[in-house]
């Protein structure tokens, strides 16, 4: 038995300043490979099982692609088939939301996908990447863990991809579950599952193995915040260049009345799915009736991704376009996720 441990990059993997500059304008960039990562976790060896290591991208997290993520997926899964009986990947916390529900809607294994990363890298005083290692690791390993799909592993907390956000830009406490909190905790060393999500017996997305970079590339889907007195010029053209669009509507879901049958024409042509951009709580379905309010847009054909946070909403919508998915079967699988 092992545990399965991918490096990407990110703040966990900085060596400290390259002498002369090691990027276009110097700073923290040197990549620290698995090895030398494992070496820096006290208790690591304790844990009874060994690390698997494997290097894979090296860079930041804000330039890891949906391929990236699949590819990795892919060396994953070989690796529980193998009989790895977790997995664990470092990268920086920047995406980790992102790249964690883009993991669990195409995990097709009972056995634990753990995602974790760093805020101070390890020339800082008090790195928290060791510490979150080996509670990832423990959380991989652990029987407790099993069946609940991706789960980020921060901080002692145990979060649920479906829920994770990052909410603060530097704090070690950054990563929050703000629908409900942490699903679990990692105390002195055990793993602690304090409530379940729904259940990961079959991948989210149907094909997911078939999902191929060139399909990806074809599917392009914008993610648009309203905001005050905009005149929605951005939107011209979208649909001619776009499969899919998400919109971070104002608190329940609205938008303003200029802009409703703007969003309504694009529904016409393309999936447009309606989130909020509050960063909790749910999109309504039949509270306001006012032009631009939530009952006008879905009226209009947008999709309710109730619950589910804009970010999140755009990798399930992509996910589908790519996998050739139609609109009645989106709109089932946004009430189904949402
Ligand atoms: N910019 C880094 C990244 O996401 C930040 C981090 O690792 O926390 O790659």
């Amino acid at each position: 038995m092992t545990v399965a441990l991918f490096t990407l990059g990110g703040t966990i993997a900085m060596g400290g300043v390259a002498k002369g500059g090691d990027g276009p304008g110097g700073g923290a960039v040197t990549r620290l490979t698995g090895a030398q990562l494992t070496a820096a976790v006290p208790g690591l060896a304790e844990l009874g099982m060994p690390l698997e290591v494997q290097d894979t991208q090296a860079v930041p997290s804000a330039s890891l692609s949906f391929a990236h993520l699949l590819d990795l997926v892919r060396d994953a899964s070989q690796a529980v088939r193998r009989g790895a009986t977790g997995v664990v990947v470092t990268q920086g916390t920047d995406t980790l939301e992102e790249t964690a529900y883009l993991v669990d809607l195409v995990w097709p294994h009972e056995a634990p996908f753990v995602l974790t990363g760093a805020m101070r890298n390890p020339t800082l005083a008090g790195p928290d990447g060791p510490a979150n290692l080996l509670a990832a690791a423990r959380v991989a390993a652990s029987p407790a863990a099993r069946g609940l799909g991706a789960l980020a592993v921060l901080n002692d907390e145990i979060h649920a991809a479906r829920w994770v956000r990052k909410t603060h830009s530097t704090s070690t406490g950054t990563f929050a579950s703000p629908a409900l909190g942490p699903i679990g905790q990692v105390i002195e060393g055990q793993v602690r599952i304090l409530a379940t999500p729904p259940g990961h017996s079959s991948p989210a997305i149907p094909g997911a193995d078939r999902l191929t970079a060139a399909g990806l590339a074809d599917t392009r889907v914008a993610l648009y915040t309203v905001t005050l007195d905009d005149d929605g010029a951005l939107l011209e053209g979208l649909a001619d260049t776009h499969q899919g669009l998400v919109v971070a509507g104002f608190g329940v879901g609205h938008v303003s009345s200029a802009l409703a049958p703007v969003f309504g024409a694009l529904a016409e042509r393309i999936p447009v799915v309606l989130t909020s951009r509050c960063g909790a709580g749910s999109v309504l379905r039949q509270t306001y009736g006012a032009v631009g309010s939530e009952r006008d847009l879905l009226r209009r054909g947008l999709i309710n991704a109730g619950l589910l946070d804009p970010y999140k909403a755009r990798i399930l919508l992509r996910l589908l376009l790519a996998a050739g998915v139609d609109r009645e079967a989106i709109t089932a699988a946004f009430a189904r996720h949402g």
